[in-house]
């Protein structure tokens, strides 16, 4: 600001360029966006009126702002009553912490300074900026329209010293509560998405009690309580999670789902957020999908032995019907990564079909669901096929039309990966059967079934090595008989000692840290092929994979507990049903 600024002598506004500095991550909006919020032929007419005031803005040393093209966070106008804002042309528009960027079309009209001066007794640091009167009226027109419901999507890239400083911030998630407190709503959420990347977490939980707000992560599979928020200051931070994540900020009473997404350190961190009307306010879900992570593979998954070895030789197939089963949160989709990555070669063409696209994959084409506008797995399958791959994947098979689908592409020379939700793999050939398809398709396209579960990892920070206790023993000892019995070639003898983890800062006090698959693993082979033609029972089925050496989710998880890798108590809890 030039000192010829008229607000310079009458207001202590802070000034436009240096406060520009100390507002970091101010949202950037792409061009096609923006589109949107263009609102009739009115625009046009405006280009030379822009030039005008933008010449003016220079030449006051203010900012100009295309405010009927901004977006605004709507929570922002209930700071200055509409009257007062039609009357004075003024805007609201962006705020952190208590900064506040306005802007407005006579900087140096009085009852434009009252208000200001209104704004700066409430503790407000303000930036002004400089907008047309067309602009302004237009930008207010919008609002009152009700049509303020823009899709866009805002796309922060979050400077390194501020997630390392929110990093440090958060040594104890415990403190997390304490420090939302004392930032803005926008650096709250942030926080909390850093909190939960930094815990290992894939979704964070804001459930709103009578007194507060629980926040709990999910880690490893199961939901911690880190740290509670007042409720003197939910009310911005959930207002502020619904305008990044485009949802209506005044629908307070239907479920709502939105997402946005910010970059760390070059990784794009999408956060889908759900929210649900609840007893005592909005309850939010955010799932935090880091797109960055890297691909494990199927050793760091927890595949050794026979499973490990069957496994890779799969991505040697030519064609035919990979499944990976399990209820939600059993890790499906990470295996199935695993494999594409395997399959991912320059001379072969892989398509996906996802909903959402959990990470980003180099070389293959995916594509995204879209339910609501017709593009569903079954038909967005039809569509693929004439793209000529050599590989698909879709993330699910839930109907008729997609199972057939998925069996003819199969059959007809390529390799189909696909999720199931069935307990066991075992089950999966009652479930297609149940849902349609006619065993004389099943038993040709169907190559390989894999059921898993994640078990939490023996934390190897704190772990030491304890006798076995009697009654743990006794039931490795059992089971073990079992799996020699499949599988007569293994040696596998339980050792003196077994690892106990007693819970350190590393692993948030749990003991674990980081997930394993117990897998069990059935190869259709021609035999099995045989009885699925013959429509036999599942025993039958299951006697056949037995002798071909399958072992169960629970058997292999028996073997990862001699391994020292997991507990017992864990494989029982995940292999429950
Ligand atoms: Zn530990």
């Amino acid at each position: 600001m030039t000192d010829q600024s008229p607000l310079n002598s009458t207001t202590p506004v802070t000034p436009a360029a240096d406060d520009t500095s100390k507002v970091p991550s101010m949202p950037v909006f792409k061009d096609s966006d923006q589109g949107k919020f263009v609102m009739g032929l009115a625009q046009i007419n405006r280009q030379s009126k822009e030039k005008a005031v933008q010449e003016k803005a220079a030449s006051l040393g203010l900012n100009y702002i295309d405010i009927a093209v901004t977006p605004i966070n709507s929570d922002l106008l209930k700071l200055i009553p509409a009257e007062v804002a039609k009357a004075n042309l003024i805007i609201p528009f962006y705020r952190l912490g208590t900064k506040l960027r306005l802007t407005v079309a006579h900087p140096t009209n009085p009852d434009t300074l009252a208000v200001i001066h209104g704004l700066q007794a409430q503790g407000l640091l303000i930036n002004l900026n400089l907008s047309s009167e067309e602009g302004i009226m237009e930008a207010l027109r919008i609002y009152d329209s009700n049509q303020y419901i823009v899709k866009k999507e805002i796309n922060t890239t979050l400077d390194e010293t501020q997630i390392k400083n929110f990093e440090k911030e958060l040594k104890e998630l415990a403190l997390l509560g304490e420090k939302l407190r004392n930032v803005s709503s926008e650096e709250a959420v942030y926080l909390l998405n850093v909190g939960a990347i930094r815990a290992g977490s894939s979704d964070i939980h804001l459930e709103t009690e009578s007194q507060y707000v629980r926040i709990r992560f999910r880690i490893d599979g199961l939901l911690h309580e880190v740290s509670r928020i007042d409720k003197s200051i939910w009310g911005n931070i959930a207002n502020q999670l619904k305008y990044m994540s485009n949802l209506k900020v005044n629908v307070t009473n239907i479920p709502q789902d939105g997402r946005f997404f910010f970059v760390v350190n070059d990784r794009q961190i999408d956060v889908r957020v759900s929210v649900l009307p609840t007893e005592f306010g909005e309850s939010f879900v955010m799932r935090v999908l880091d797109s960055g992570r890297h691909i494990v593979n199927f050793e760091e998954l927890g595949y050794s032995g026979q499973y490990l070895q069957k496994i890779e030789n799969l991505t040697k197939i030519h064609h035919g019907m990979i499944l990976m089963t399990g209820p939600a949160g059993s890790g499906k989709t990470t295996s199935l990564y695993a494999m594409l990555a395997k399959f991912n070669k320059p001379e072969s063409k892989i398509i996906t079909l996802e909903d959402p696209i959990e990470y980003h994959l180099e070389g293959i084409s995916q594509s995204q669901i879209n339910e609501k506008g017709g593009y569903s797995f079954a038909s967005g399958l039809r569509s693929i096929l004439r793209q000529d791959p050599e590989v698909i994947m879709i993330g699910e098979i839930r109907d008729l039309e997609t199972a057939e689908t998925a069996a003819q592409a199969a059959l007809t020379g390529r390799i189909m990966l696909s999720t199931l939700h069935t307990n066991s793999a075992i089950e999966t050939i009652p479930r297609l059967t149940n849902i349609g398809l006619p065993p004389f398709m099943i038993a040709p396209a169907l190559h390989t079934v894999v059921a898993q579960r994640l078990a939490r990892r023996l934390c190897t920070n704190c772990q030491k090595q304890q006798p076995i206790p009697q009654s743990t023993l006794e039931e490795l000892q059992k089971i073990l008989e079992i799996i020699k019995t499949v599988r007569p070639s293994e040696t596998i003898t339980i050792p003196e000692t077994l690892p106990v983890a007693e819970g350190c800062e590393i692993c948030s006090h749990t003991g674990y840290r980081g997930r394993i698959c117990v897998i069990e693993m059935l190869e259709v082979d021609f035999e099995m092929k045989d009885l699925i033609l013959n429509k036999a029972s599942t025993t039958k089925m299951i006697e056949s994979a037995r002798r071909k050496g399958m072992i169960t989710m629970r058997e292999d998880g028996i073997l990862k507990v001699i391994q020292g890798l997991t507990t017992l108590e864990e494989v029982h809890r995940v292999t429950a049903n």
